[in-house]
């Protein structure tokens, strides 16, 4: 069973190893611990050939030892469409979206939610909890039913409407608080304290983030192991970018790419762009942002977790910051809509809206190969761009009203 590795977890600042069970701070310095592997198999770009699509083909990579305890509802192995009518109107020779609004629960946090429970369930736990924006709170509790287990989700009281729906209809404990991302991770810290309950995105958080990995192992690997030159990574913890970084290099030890020197660059929005201040103000340390205020929700966290990791690795990945407004995302959101046809939430846009400035300012050159996450489905989030509809006025069931609706073909 335990044959195809051995994994341990690793102090992030002073490198002191632990067992991988349910721990997710280093006793002798505080700082996040990482999963480490260790390999008993060779790994080669072959044997991805027949492995199931979805993120448990890169199981050498994930912190499971047990394959029966998998917990699988499809998440991963998403398309990676390369933009011709989106680039043309940006300016760029080589560019690839990453559409990750078709996961089982319409957003990335599948990857994450389907690690981190398979975990809970390989560490014999018979609950688990999340803080979330929304969507690792639909994804958490979907795959929570799916494998049995309780589910208690701690959301901020200000969540879009069709989030709750989706989130309400796997009938999880819902705990909303009146306040913000913040205040409900504080009180889940003490839930975890006080009760023993494993938060995914918390106590089992160095798992849980090897989901998130795998969204640039697959673009990796669709790209014919040969990776792009920058990635366009949403923040709101930071999480996604540090496994981004994490994954790239592991691909490299490993031989499959030739090198992790990816540029890979944070957006975020402005009403909430922590990250991006302490980058751009050359700051070591971030200011937490007490009161977010912007249309990208899944991205309002004022204490980024992983905040000051990401500043280090943007400087070891040559990466950049932006952040954008909302009348921005908006219009990035029916931007990519109407060139690839693909409906992103807030998020997507603001990697899509984050893109375009960096082009704009000649900071990303047009013969760059660029990939840019789209992280969330814009299903989740209708009411901004409802406006548009509203205004339809059904026509007169005859043919000849036609004309006055459409003014002629
Ligand atoms: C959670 C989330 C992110 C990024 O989250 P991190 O906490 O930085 O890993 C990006 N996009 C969407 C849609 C999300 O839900
Ligand atoms: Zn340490």
């Amino acid at each position: 069973m335990a044959e195809t590795k051995k994994i341990s977890l690793v102090c992030r600042e002073c490198g002191a190893e632990y067992p991988a069970t349910k721990r997710h701070i280093c006793d002798e310095c505080f700082a996040p611990l990482d999963v480490k592997y260790e390999l008993k198999t060779q790994i080669s770009k072959d044997i991805f050939c027949n492995r199931e699509k979805t993120l448990w083909r890169y199981f050498e990579l994930l912190p499971i030892l047990d394959k029966s305890k998998i917990v699988d509802l499809g998440a991963g192995y998403t398309p990676l469409i390369k933009s011709e009518r989106l680039a043309e109107q940006l300016g760029l020779k080589r560019l690839y979206i990453k559409n990750d609004t078709i996961n089982p629960t319409n957003s990335f946090k599948d990857r994450p939610s389907s690690v981190a429970v398979s975990k809970a369930l390989e560490l014999g736990l018979d609950r688990i909890g999340c803080v979330s924006t929304g969507n690792l709170a639909a994804a958490l509790a979907a795959h929570a039913r799916k494998a049995g287990l309780t589910c208690y989700i701690f959301v901020p009281k200000d969540l879009e409407q069709n989030k709750i729906a989706q989130i309400s209809v796997y009938d999880p404990e819902i705990i909303v608080i009146d306040g913000t991302y913040d205040d409900a991770n504080r009180i889940a810290t003490q839930v975890a304290d006080n009760y023993g309950l494993a938060f995914a995105n918390v106590d089992i958080r160095p798992y849980y983030v090897e989901g998130s990995k795998t969204l640039v192992l697959e673009v990796c690997e669709q790209l014919g192991w040969s990776p792009p030159d920058h990635v366009i990574v949403p923040a709101a913890s930071g999480a996604l970018y540090c496994a981004t970084a994490k994954g790239l290099e592991e691909l490299e030890r490993l031989g499959l790419i030739p090198s992790a020197e990816v540029n890979v660059s944070i957006a975020q929005p402005c009403g909430c762009s922590p990250i991006v201040d302490a980058f751009k103000s050359n700051r070591g340390d971030i200011l937490p942002v007490d009161n977010p205020l912007t249309v990208a929700k899944s991205l309002a966290v004022g204490m980024p977790a992983d905040g000051v990791y990401v500043l280090r690795k943007l400087r070891d990945l040559n990466g950049m910051a932006e952040d954008v407004t909302d009348q921005e995302i908006i219009n990035a959101i029916k931007l990519l809509a109407k060139t690839e046809g693909v409906f992103a939430e807030p998020a997507g846009g603001v990697t899509v809206a984050a893109l375009k400035k960096f082009i704009d300012s000649g900071k990303i050159a047009p013969d760059e190969t660029v990939v840019c996450y789209i992280t969330g489905s814009g299903l989740k989030t209708p009411e901004l761009v409802t406006p548009d509809i509203k205004n339809l006025k059904p026509m007169a069931p005859t043919f000849e009203s036609l004309k006055s609706v459409i003014g002629g073909f």
